[in-house]
């Protein structure tokens, strides 16, 4: 950083000095050239997030017996990530060819009676994850969609919170919606980078 700066300098671009030097006093990481997004204080991470693009199928199959749909739900999980990080590159590609779809993708949503837990996102990493809700849960859609919008967090690299933070990446079960320190999570890690 500090040789690009001194090169800039020497040419006489004195914005770029400026912004360049501000970057370094911030204490910010280096890639960031937007100071909007600032990392939220005591926000947990996983410690990556999606390299290149995400696309993740639906397997509706063994779900509970409701009138609603997984695949509707996944694309609204998604869809509201979204609206906070609009360069989120995640995206719900339809029901999985394993299922009877046509959808080809890097990752699974599906369901699976688990013994102690209402939903697991697995195999996490920068360049794969599949999420297991419990069909066990009880079935009214707010809960099992704030579920999915916890296992999501974690597919983009979002970490478990403290009970105290409210967030939907704390443990207290399906009763969190996405909050404002959430959406400054997803922000920090999607929006305004210079580079993946
Ligand atoms: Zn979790």
């Amino acid at each position: 950083m500090l040789v690009t700066v001194l090169v800039l300098m020497t040419m006489g671009t004195i914005t770029m000095a400026i912004i360049g030097t501000l970057a370094v006093a911030g204490g910010l990481d280096p890639e960031y050239r937007e100071l909007r997004y600032p990392k939220p204080d005591g926000y947990r991470f996983e410690g990556w997030r999606i390299q290149g693009t995400r696309t993740m199928c639906v397997d509706p199959r063994g779900g509970p017996p409701v009138d609603w749909s997984l695949l509707d739900m996944a694309v609204d999980v998604v869809a509201t990530w979204q609206a906070a990080a609009p360069s989120l590159p995640l995206t719900v590609n339809g029901i999985c060819k394993s299922a009877g779809g046509n959808a080809e993708a890097d990752g699974k949503i599906r369901w699976e009676h688990m013994s102690d837990l209402w939903g697991e996102a697995r195999n996490l990493s920068s360049t794969s994850g599949n999420i297991v809700l419990s069909p066990d849960v009880p079935p009214s859609w707010d809960c099992v969609r704030n579920l999915l919008l916890h296992e999501t967090g974690h597919v983009l690299g979002l970490g478990h919170q403290s009970d105290d933070m409210p967030s939907v990446m704390n443990r207290a079960g399906c009763t969190h919606e996405i909050t404002l320190v959430d959406v400054s999570a997803v922000r920090y890690l999607y929006e305004g980078r210079t580079k993946k």
